[in-house]
């Protein structure tokens, strides 16, 4: 058994860039014991103020597009710069064990063996919301242990792509060239999220078609209302085999950084994640203490057979799960 650190042994061992002690806050961040918590909680707070120096960029692209070969090229081009890099993951599908991302380690093995870098697989959970709270506060512990560039990865799936918006200053779309349909496959909205494109695979055969696909996204992006930063989506073409393209996306995220610095939303984008984040905190919270109570537990599924039958309205089933929950909390808080 490993021996059990103290919340100081934490804090100076994460401040002193001490790798397996970052993975083991981490691993007290992804915890689901109560102990584990509260110690990560203390931990957190005392690494606080050497948080938030870092450039937080958000990656995403439906399966096959080339992330993980990406970031690997791309984090060693990062790596070459002499910046520390760590990559992240949010994996809403990651509780399964096939079609994870991050799941298995051959990926980006050569970032993988990078002293510069640090890769951490996505945490499991049951709620997106729930992986999410794991990743952020995984992200301000490599910022405190000295990691200048975070990038967090997210499959092209679901509700992911808005929560790693969510808590990223930059967001790259990675886009395939295709079969002349470039422009239906994409959510409208998480196009409207990128702050740049990235068309993937230029390389080859593929070179002509990936110039022509970053054509028609200059001018499906020149149809959006400029964004409220002032600042328009470039898209570029990159291929991570032939490890072309990766400094131009490099200095599209500088110039960014600069210009969003200068006009301080930078800093406003930061604030408004942190007071969602609060609020994501308290309904995660909230949700988690609800369908963890016992009395909830023992009649949600004859509640849910009601419903199923018709014998019970929604809302009334929701009522008497919600009124002893209540009660309970109300009585044992008087206690
Ligand atoms: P992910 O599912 O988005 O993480 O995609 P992968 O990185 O696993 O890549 C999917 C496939 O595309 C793999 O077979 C890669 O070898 C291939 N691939 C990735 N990047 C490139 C590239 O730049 N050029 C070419 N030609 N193939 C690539």
């Amino acid at each position: 058994m490993q021996k059990r650190l103290t919340v100081e042994e934490y804090i100076k061992g994460i401040l002193l860039q001490d790798r397996i002690i970052l993975s083991r806050a981490i691993t007290l961040i992804e915890s689901q014991l109560a102990n584990d918590r509260k110690l990560a909680e203390k931990v957190l707070e005392g690494v606080l103020p050497n948080t938030g120096n870092a450039i937080r960029i958000g990656i995403t692209g439906v399966p096959g597009v080339g992330k993980s070969t990406f970031i690997e090229s791309f984090g060693k081009f990062i790596t070459s710069q002499n910046k520390k890099i760590a990559v992240l993951a949010i994996d809403p599908t990651s509780q399964r064990t096939k079609g994870s991302i991050m799941g298995d380690k051959t990926r980006m093995e050569e970032l993988a063996h990078d002293s510069k870098a640090y890769i951490r697989p996505s945490p499991s959970g049951n709620t997106l919301g729930g992986v999410a709270n794991k990743t952020r506060e995984t992200m301000l512990l490599c910022e405190a242990a000295g990691f200048e560039i975070i990038i967090v990865e997210t499959v092209g799936v679901g509700q992911s792509e808005t929560v790693v918006k969510g808590m990223v200053d930059f967001f790259l779309l990675l886009m395939l060239s295709g079969a002349g349909d470039e422009l239906q496959g994409i959510k409208r909205g998480i196009m409207e999220m990128a702050d740049a494109v990235a068309i993937t695979k230029a390389d080859g055969d593929n070179n002509q078609k990936a110039n022509n696909a970053r054509m028609e996204y200059v001018h499906a992006l020149h149809l959006y209302p400029p964004t409220q930063n002032n600042w328009y989506p470039p898209v570029l073409t990159c291929s991570a085999l032939e490890k072309t393209g990766l400094s131009e996306i490099w200095h599209v995220i500088m110039n960014f950084s600069i210009q969003m610095q200068e006009n301080g939303y930078w800093k406003k984008n930061r604030q408004e994640q942190n007071l969602a984040w609060m609020y994501d905190y308290i309904r995660h919270f909230l949700e988690s203490q609800f369908f963890e109570d016992q009395h909830v537990k023992d009649n949600i599924k004859l509640i849910e057979r009601n419903i199923l039958n018709e014998q019970m309205l929604p809302i009334k089933g929701a009522m008497a799960l919600l009124e002893k929950h209540i009660q309970k909390n109300v009585s044992s808080s008087i206690d």
